[in-house]
């Protein structure tokens, strides 16, 4: 996730020597456990890196089943065609497996999709009937970061063709995308990730119009987002595994990963996510021979003592939205210098413990999700003003000590950044450091009973309905009373994010009654996704369509005032009002820039007078806080 210098650069020619060494230590190896040794080499330094990991073989496996990378000793990674290719092969050579497709690409390409399942259960509504979980396994969002596919792929495999890997969908339907951003998966490059060793190339970050789909899950921008957000509300699934390769510090762990835990989240799922996937996925995924961390982002590179810093990912990130959808959401983060063998075989122990704990005890996962949707869904039929829902939050000082699996490595002072670098060895150094993993809620809202969002923003509206969102359509114009916000300190970011230009903005309560047209939309809160509709409409959660830019042209003055028209009105105001001059005096005293722009002084009169636009920077969107006697339309 973070960007990180200080890193050398291993080129494909060193990435082919590294290989050699890998085929030879498989050469060399004898039975089942390979001791992992792993040779990084650039142009100025050899570092022969040596961890005690000794992960289990993949089962063996006849050469027609090979997955490209194994067939390749995992230096490369399938292209698109072949892993549809393959992805198709499966479904023809098992009842266990359906090819499927879930939408197109913005180029065009079949969005893949595999499902798995015993029986007859490939489509929801079958697998509801059943009482089976549903778990969503994903890679490829960033394309760069091929590790799932190729461990999602040998799994499905090894669990319905060799069928060395059994049981493990039983109680179970998997759903799992191999390649997400597929346009982004063609750009195909040595050169795509700086920081990464290996696969030989691999594809790109974002699409092809330059969307990280891993920020786009609530803006829903692109075709991608839309055709993943029909197919998640389609399935509704139980469980959200999504498969990443680090940036960040070097260290012993081949294998990271991390689920929100802050006041959001609801309480079942998150005490799922601790029983299951903390206490008994990660301790079977190390058993088998991987060494697992939780996430790992360091204060500062140089110097691991200063520790770690959790970060919480907003609804932006899969792993972040899937939590608002009430369903746990686990990331998974290869160590990027690790070489892609043991990254993929550790994705490929962490999805297949996943499985067998969720075969084993399907309910548990069934309840936690079933609680926290009624949960929800109770909570959205009353309104308390003293009931709050926690929307953005915080990082506190407050930090735990942490085991922490690191490489030795010294600082010295660069003499071309000018600053001092890191330089990561080879010897293994466990040391304690603080982890600072508490979050306290920054901002929080009192849920209101509905939204009313007006006829004519239809881009928001749209993006309402690409979440699934339960919405009624009002049939003639509504006068009504709600609660909003009006925007003072308005600020606009320097450069664009994601294509948006994000204002950033104090939001102050404002009562008002207002006249919505007719086929304006009201969203109950009385869903299961109603945390979805709070982190889209109230402004000041982080995600919020306020932030991605969607009401932007609100924030501009749209009339315009002549100076010598304010002259005059300014004359006329001041001579009466004495109240008014001795403002305007005390500012013309305390402000010098205010003093020195005369538009800004006659704008003072402008914004007094009722010429002044009093929607400028005023929320179009209503909450209702109140019961609606009518019944509405459904549109
Ligand atoms: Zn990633």
């Amino acid at each position: 996730m973070p960007v990180l210098p200080d890193l050398p650069r291993i080129s494909v020619q060193e990435t082919k020597m590294l290989r050699a060494a890998f085929v030879l230590a498989l050469f060399f190896s004898a039975g089942l456990l390979l001791p992992l040794q792993v040779k990084t080499q650039t142009k100025t330094q050899t570092k022969t890196q040596t961890t005690n990991m000794s992960q289990n073989q993949i089962p063996s496996v006849p050469a027609e089943w090979l997955t490209h990378a194994e067939k390749t000793d995992y230096r490369e990674t399938p292209r698109y065609a072949e892993t549809i290719e393959y992805s198709k092969r499966l479904d023809q050579a098992s009842p266990l497996i359906k090819f499927q497709t879930f939408g197109k690409s913005g180029e065009g390409r079949d969005l893949p999709l595999l499902i798995a399942t015993e029986g007859d259960t490939f489509r929801p509504e079958a697998a509801r009937r059943a009482g089976k979980a549903v778990i969503l396994i994903q890679a490829c969002i960033h394309a760069g970061e091929p590790d799932g596919k190729d461990a999602g792929l040998a799994l499905l495999r090894d669990i319905a063709i060799t069928k060395t890997r059994p049981g493990l969908l039983k109680n179970l339907v998997v759903l799992f995308i191999p390649i997400y951003n597929t346009d982004g998966h063609e750009r195909v490059s040595p050169y795509n990730r700086i920081n990464q060793n290996g696969p030989a190339e691999m594809g790109w970050r974002t699409t092809s119009s330059y969307q990280n789909l891993n920020r786009d899950y609530m803006k829903a921008d692109t075709p991608e987002t839309r055709a993943w957000l029909a197919l998640w509300n389609r399935w509704k699934p139980d469980l959200f595994v999504d498969c990443h390769v680090t940036d960040g510090a070097d260290y012993q762990y081949n294998i990271t990963y991390q689920h929100e835990h802050h006041a959001g989240i609801a309480e079942s799922v998150l005490a799922w996510e601790k029983k299951v996937i903390d206490e008994r996925v990660a301790p079977a995924t190390e058993a088998a021979g991987n060494l697992v961390s939780w996430y790992l982002e360091f204060i500062d590179n140089r110097d691991l003592t200063k520790g770690i810093q959790d970060f919480n990912g907003s609804p932006r990130f899969s792993t972040g939205y899937t939590p608002i959808r009430n369903r746990p959401g686990i990331l998974i983060e290869t160590h990027m210098l690790k070489p892609y063998r043991p990254r993929v075989i550790g994705t490929y122990d962490f999805l297949r413990f996943t499985l067998a704990e969720v075969s084993r005890d399907p309910q548990s996962l069934l309840a936690a999700v079933r609680e926290a949707d009624e949960k929800t869904l109770a909570d959205g039929h009353t309104y308390d003003p003293a009931r709050r829902f926690p929307v953005d939050f915080e990082l506190t000082d407050k930090a735990t000590p942490y085991k922490l699996k690191a490489l030795e490595y010294h600082t010295e002072l660069s003499d071309i950044s000018g600053a001092p670098y890191v330089t990561f060895g080879t010897k293994p150094v466990d040391m304690t450091v603080p982890m600072y993993n508490e979050f306290r809620v920054k901002t929080a809202v009192a849920p209101p009973l509905y939204y009313i969002v007006p006829v004519q923003w239809k881009d928001v509206i749209e993006v309402l309905r690409t979440h699934g969102l339960t919405m009624q359509t009002t049939t003639e114009p509504i006068v009504i009373d709600v609660e909003s916000y009006r925007f003072v300190d308005v600020k606009w970011a320097g450069s664009p994010f994601e294509g948006r230009l994000m204002p950033s903005f104090k939001a102050e309560v404002v009562h008002e009654r207002r006249t919505f047209p007719a086929r304006s939309v009201i969203v109950p809160l009385a869903q299961e996704s109603a945390k979805v509709a709070m982190n889209l409409l109230e402004p000041e959660a982080p995600d919020s369509l306020v932030h991605w830019g969607f009401f932007n042209a609100t924030f501009e003055e749209k009339e315009y005032a002549e100076n010598y028209v304010l002259e005059k009105l300014a004359r006329e105001m001041l001579a009466g009002d004495p109240r008014l001059r001795e403002e305007f005096e005390k500012k013309l005293a305390s402000d010098a820039n205010f003093a020195s722009n005369p538009r800004a002084r006659l704008q003072f009169f402008y914004q007094r007078s009722p010429y002044w636009d009093k929607q400028m920077n005023l929320y179009p969107v209503g909450r209702i806080v109140a019961p609606l006697a009518a019944p509405l339309k459904q549109p």
